[in-house]
């Protein structure tokens, strides 16, 4: 165990999933001021990066501060800006209908989108609280006219306080069976996110782990962009759930806790 504790913390870059390894919900997790103060003193290079397209990354250090750690907007990197950076290298100034909340429509604006309604390249849909029947219908319509569709992320579901929310592979279905058209997903596990991960720390493959409480996103993206990954265990996934998957993580750990 000391070991393994010991490789982990020798490893320069550090690529962190947020929901269920630093926070759940608006709860800090155990040891995440610590372990976040000892990156920080180490001089690691680390990045937090989440499959949540809804927040701006000033948004998610709001949402840090509020919890009392403070570092700065750099340090984040969403699937909505990873969807961004995939699309402006795909067809550059571009435009989209998009179905999503500030983080989505921020990051495209950014990358030099504008919005369409009437013949987009692209119809982009994220995590979302504002989505209605007439927005999905307008989707449905641009895309069979040849709007490529494009979700942020292929989660179907998100921890909340009182339960599930809906996330953006659940609220594009609609949109996929009446078009008869399927959406590319670019979030985890697509493993474009720890590459563009990778370049933002500038550390090597070999030099980096992926810590991350889900095997269908974190650990398999980071499995197959050959990336080491150590699986907490506190969040979403539990001891017995492991063997249901045919792969595994490298680490395993209770959380960030054990690290410092
Ligand atoms: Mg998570």
């Amino acid at each position: 165990m000391q070991q393994i504790i010991g490789t982990i913390k020798n490893k320069a870059g550090f690529i962190i999933d947020m929901d269920g390894v630093i926070y759940h919900g608006n709860k800090l997790l155990p040891g995440v001021n610590e372990f976040v103060s000892w990156m920080e003193n180490s001089g690691k290079k680390f990045l937090f990066l989440t499959n949540s397209s809804e927040r701006t990354p000033r948004e998610l250090h709001e949402k840090l501060k509020r919890l009392g750690i403070e570092v700065g907007e750099d340090h984040f990197y969403t699937s909505a800006l990873a969807t961004a950076g995939f699309l402006a290298s795909q067809k550059p100034d571009g435009s989209a209908y998009i179905i999503g909340d500030a983080g989505l429509i921020h990051a495209l604006y950014s990358s030099g989108y504008t919005t369409n309604n009437v013949n987009p390249d692209y119809v982009v849909v994220g995590d979302t609280h504002s989505y209605s029947f007439d927005k999905i219908e307008l989707a449905v319509n641009l895309v069979l006219k040849g709007a490529r569709l494009i979700g942020t992320n292929p989660d179907v579901s998100g921890p909340v306080e009182k339960g599930i929310t809906p996330s953006t592979k659940a609220l594009i279905a609609p949109i996929e069976i009446a078009s008869g058209k399927k959406a590319y997903f670019v979030g985890k596990p697509n493993p474009l996110m720890m590459r563009i991960a990778l370049k933002k720390l500038g550390t090597s493959r070999e030099d980096t782990i992926v810590i991350g409480d889900r095997m269908d996103t974190d650990v398999r993206c980071g499995l197959e962009s050959e990336i080491d990954t150590l699986l907490v265990l506190s969040g979403i996934t539990s001891k017995d759930e492991i063997d249901k998957f045919p792969y595994r993580p490298k680490y395993v750990l209770n959380g960030v806790v054990d690290l410092v």
